[in-house]
Parts: structure tokens; sequence; C-alpha cells
């Protein structure tokens, strides 16, 4: 995960290393190369260019803590925007409600169903009664995959393969799981394979009528700004809540985890980082951070 952007970077930093301490002329080589570092991992130039700028006023500000090795100061402080970048403090989901409802929302192929596999397995292992419900009206392969990995995970799924209203498809499982007790119901959407108004609306009506405690937009890390881009199409039609980066398994650059917070303003909550159903972590942008500086 990362390895070009950590190679870089490492690298940017090393110039430091064996300096005597840090001077306007040292500090701007290196931030030109941290900069240059971070739009090769595909961020969004205003991004790496006002964490950039960021980084140079703090080293030049702290640059007479003399007695810390300057390679070191510098590291910190990259430690710290990067941390900022991407949202500070880790955000958990709302799982309040009776029940609580999770509308999960992305294109066809970011990795939706098998994160609502992820997130069912994460929260029954939590104590929690959880539905999923899948709601393609579109391919009965969608239906079928995710009822292969409620299976998998030992939670119900529910569906309805010859209805082909999404909106009363998922009233009926919310009513459904009230009925039965399910504390938390998790409603995997249809997806296409790029942006189309026919299903912004569909999934603004799912939205709008069952009334979701927890939105969450999912989507491939691997497609860089085109990540951004999407996220930012979709929070501006459906004002989600977070964001659910999977893929980073395959993702040597980064691009999309750095930019998302600054650009949608929503924070990346989750991970995804393989195909098995543990392969799912809540996003810590310190421990980020840290694993990207190595
Ligand atoms: P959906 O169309 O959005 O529901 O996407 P799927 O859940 O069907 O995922 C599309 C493909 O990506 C499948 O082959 C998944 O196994 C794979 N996939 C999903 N998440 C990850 C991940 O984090 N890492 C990797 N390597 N593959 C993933």
């Amino acid at each position: 995960m990362f390895e070009n952007l950590q190679d870089k970077l490492n690298k940017a930093i090393k110039t430091l290393k064996g300096q005597g301490r840090i001077t306007e002329i040292n500090v701007a080589a290196t931030i030109k190369e941290v900069r240059r570092a971070l739009t090769d991992a595909d961020v969004n130039y205003k991004v790496a260019k006002d964490i950039t700028d960021r980084i140079r006023d703090k080293a030049l500000d702290r640059k007479v803590l003399i007695s810390v090795e300057p390679g070191q100061l510098f590291v910190k402080i990259v430690q710290e925007e990067l941390t900022e970048l991407m949202g500070g403090e880790a955000q958990s989901i709302n799982i309040k409600g009776d029940p609580a409802v999770i509308l999960i929302a992305g294109l066809q192929g970011s990795g939706k169903t098998t994160f609502s596999g992820k997130l069912a397995s994460y929260l029954k292992k939590q104590g929690r009664n959880v539905l999923l419900v899948a709601d393609d009206i579109y391919r009965p392969a969608a239906i079928d995959q995710l009822k292969v990995l409620g299976e998998q995970v030992g939670v119900e799924v529910y569906s309805e393969p010859e209805n082909k209203n999404a909106v009363e498809i998922a009233q009926n499982a919310i009513s459904q799981a009230r009925k039965t007790g399910k504390k938390v119901v998790i409603v995997d959407t249809a997806g296409r394979l790029a942006v189309d108004e026919a299903m912004m609306r569909e999934i603004e009506a799912v939205k709008r009528a069952i009334n979701p405690t927890e939105t969450l937009f999912v989507v491939d890390s691997m497609t860089g700004q085109d990540a951004v881009n999407t996220a930012k199409t979709f929070n501006d039609r459906l004002n989600f809540d977070g964001v659910v980066l999977t893929k980073l398994d395959g993702d040597a650059r980064g691009g999309a985890a750095l930019s998302i917070k600054t650009v949608v303003n929503k924070p990346i909550k989750f991970i995804s980082t393989g195909e098995k159903m543990e392969a799912l972590d809540v996003f810590y942008p310190d421990r980020m951070a840290s694993r990207i500086l190595g």
C-alpha cells in the first residue's frame, strides 16, 4: 500500500538528514520534492500545494528547536500535516436507532457488496443483530453475491428478486427488521459503471424514503483523482456521512486517501484492503500517516 509515495517521501526527507539545522535554503529543496512526491501520487495539486506550504512554515517556525535532528523534526511535521489532511481524529459510524439504517452507495465495481458483507460481519462481531438488504433491481447476480457473503458471515440477507422498486424493497426490509428484532439494516444499492442521472435519482429516492442513520459512499482508491471527483458528485447529490476507500491493497500511490477529505469535506471512515471478509479496518488518519512515512 502506498509504496511509491512512501519511497519518494522518504527520499525527499533524507536530504535534510545529516544537516545541522533547518534553513530556508535546505527546506525549500525538500519541500519541492515532497510536493512532487504528492502530485506524483495523484494528490490534487491544490491540496499538495497547501499542505507543503504549511509544512514549510512549520519547519521554519520550529527551526529554533536545534536539539532535535532536522530530519526527525521534519518527519514529525509531515506526519502531523498528513494526519490533519486525512481528517485528524478517526470518525466512527452512527449506529443508533431501532433499527439503525446504513445506506451503501457507489459505482458498480467499487466494492460496495464486498464492503456490505464486511460491515455486517464487523457489526455482528460487536454483538449486533444485522440484516443485509440486496437493493439492486438490475443485476440478479448482485443479489446472489450478497447472499453468498451473508451466508459466509452468518448474516441474514433480505431480497425481493421480482420487485423492481428499490424504494419499496428498502422500506419492506426495514419493516421486516423491526418485526424480527434486527438492530442494524445495511442497504446495498445498485451502482452503474459511471455516474448517471437514473442511478442518482434512484438512490436519492431510497435515501429520502428510508432516512438512514448513516450513508456511506464506497470508492475504489486505485482510481485516484477520479475517485475524488466521483465522491464530489455523489456528495453533492446525497450529502453522505462518510467514505469507504476500497482496494488499498493495490494502491501504490495514495492520492485518493490524501485528497478526499479536503476536497469533499467528509471523513474516510473505513478502509478495505482485500477481498476477504476480514480485510476491513476503521480508518485512523494518524496511523495511515505513520504508515505512509514508513
Ligand atoms: P460492487 O459492484 O460495488 O458491489 O463491487 P464488488 O463488491 O462486487 O467488488 C468488485 C470486485 O472488487 C470484486 O471482485 C471484489 O472481490 C473486489 N474487491 C472489493 N474490495 C476489495 C479490496 O479491498 N481489495 C481488493 N483487492 N479487491 C476488492
